[in-house]
């Protein structure tokens, strides 16, 4: 599993590294002072793909040891056992390079090569897998369309479907168009960059009508959609308190996936709130005080060791709190805006303490296409600006 990581590792480079270049040395001081504190939190779920590998082969070996020999082949999950005997069915592949995402044809590369089996393939050769806690499922139905290369060393293979054919009239709010669309099997080329913006298509050219500070509201149908007028989000620390953000939207390493985060820049310990009300999606716990990406500086290797909260929102998007130190929310629990979610920390591939937050699709990963968003304190936070928390009780 190890020499797996750094591949998803390098795939994660282009996105996360530098993400917290910025952010490093400032706040760089207050380091270790709170570190201790953090285990307190530590109700995390488990890595994402790493830590559970025993499982699937702990429980393949259990049908074995019972002699039902149709069990065993059901479970299929007897990767442990390599020396079995001649006629046994192939194993099922573990996770070959973390969580994903997969084309269905990378990983059936990848399962040849290592003389497994992917279930999950059947029936889906052109579609998007992945793969969590050594479970494959499939991610997205591309309707055929993944494509793969066996040059393509990064993962960050998506589908590629057709353009839509235009379906606005008036003013459709990206994502509402991107609901749409889905629903059509075609993709708009401006999302999710825009997905809080207002597009059009005149001409049948897909075009962005408005720029949206605030993002957008999707209207009952028959309605055109606006512009939002108020922000629903708020910073995510603690209420009168003043923080600098250290990178902002398309800065130093926020590109690609991360093109729309913030980092602020706070000592490890500092109380981390909800930005905004929703459900607990996801926690990701793989760096404990005292372990490897706990708090280090610039480390790639790390880029997958971040300890994360997820929270999904009323529309479907998701809030990523990322380079935690503690963890004091559950999958699935309520929160409010302002709500503690965690410590901030330095865990994962990060340059200093800092808080990176960012508002993503929910692709059904841990880390995922960002999309814009703006903090109700104020809508032109970018480097270099300092903001005080109004995000009170
Ligand atoms: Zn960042």
């Amino acid at each position: 599993m190890r020499h797996a990581l750094v591949f998803l590792t390098l795939a994660l480079a282009a996105a996360c590294s530098s993400d917290d270049g910025g952010a490093g040395d400032a706040v760089g001081g207050a380091g270790g002072v709170v570190g201790g504190s953090g285990g307190s939190g530590g109700s995390g779920t488990g890595g994402s793909g790493a830590a559970p590998a025993g499982g699937a082969a702990g429980a393949g070996g259990a049908a074995g040891a019972s002699g039902a020999a149709g069990a065993a082949g059901a479970a299929g999950s007897d990767a442990g056992s390599s020396d079995a005997s001649p006629d046994a069915p192939p194993p099922v592949c573990k996770c070959v390079k973390g969580e994903g995402p997969y084309c269905a044809a990378r990983a059936a590369a990848e399962a040849k090569q290592k003389g497994c089996v992917i279930p999950a393939l059947e029936g889906h050769a052109g579609d998007l897998l992945k793969c969590e806690n050594d479970k494959w499922s499939v991610l997205e139905d591309c309707k055929g369309t993944c494509k793969y290369t066996a040059s393509s060393a990064k993962l960050d293979d998506h589908c590629e479907l057709p353009i839509c054919d235009c379906f606005v009239q008036v003013a459709w709010c990206g994502s509402g168009a991107a609901k749409e669309a889905a629903k059509k099997g075609c993709q708009i080329p401006l999302l999710p960059e825009h997905d809080g913006d207002i597009l059009y298509c005149p001409g049948g050219k897909w075009s962005v009508k408005q720029d949206c500070a605030l993002g957008c509201v999707e209207a009952p149908t028959g309605t055109p959609d606006s512009c939002k007028s108020t922000s629903s989000y708020k910073l995510p620390f603690d209420c009168n308190s003043t923080r600098s953000c250290t990178n902002g939207n398309h800065t130093n390493t926020h590109t690609g996936k991360d093109e729309y985060a913030y980092d602020f820049g706070m000592p490890i310990g500092t109380s981390v709130r909800a930005m905004r009300s929703g459900t607990v999606l996801r926690t990701r716990y793989p760096s404990p005080p005292g372990s490897a990406c706990y708090n280090t500086i610039g480390s790639s290797s790390c880029a997958n060791y971040a300890n994360t909260v997820e929270v999904k929102h009323s529309d479907g998007t998701v809030g990523l709190y990322m380079h935690l130190s503690a963890i004091s929310v559950k999958v699935g629990q309520a929160v409010n805006q302002g709500d503690p979610l965690g410590k901030s920390g330095n865990s994962g591939w990060s340059f200093g303490p800092h808080l990176h937050v960012q508002v993503q699709q929910n692709c059904g990963i841990w880390w995922c296409q960002s999309i814009p968003f703006k903090f109700a304190e104020d809508s032109t936070i970018s480097a270099g600006t300092a903001v005080k928390s109004q995000n009170c009780p």
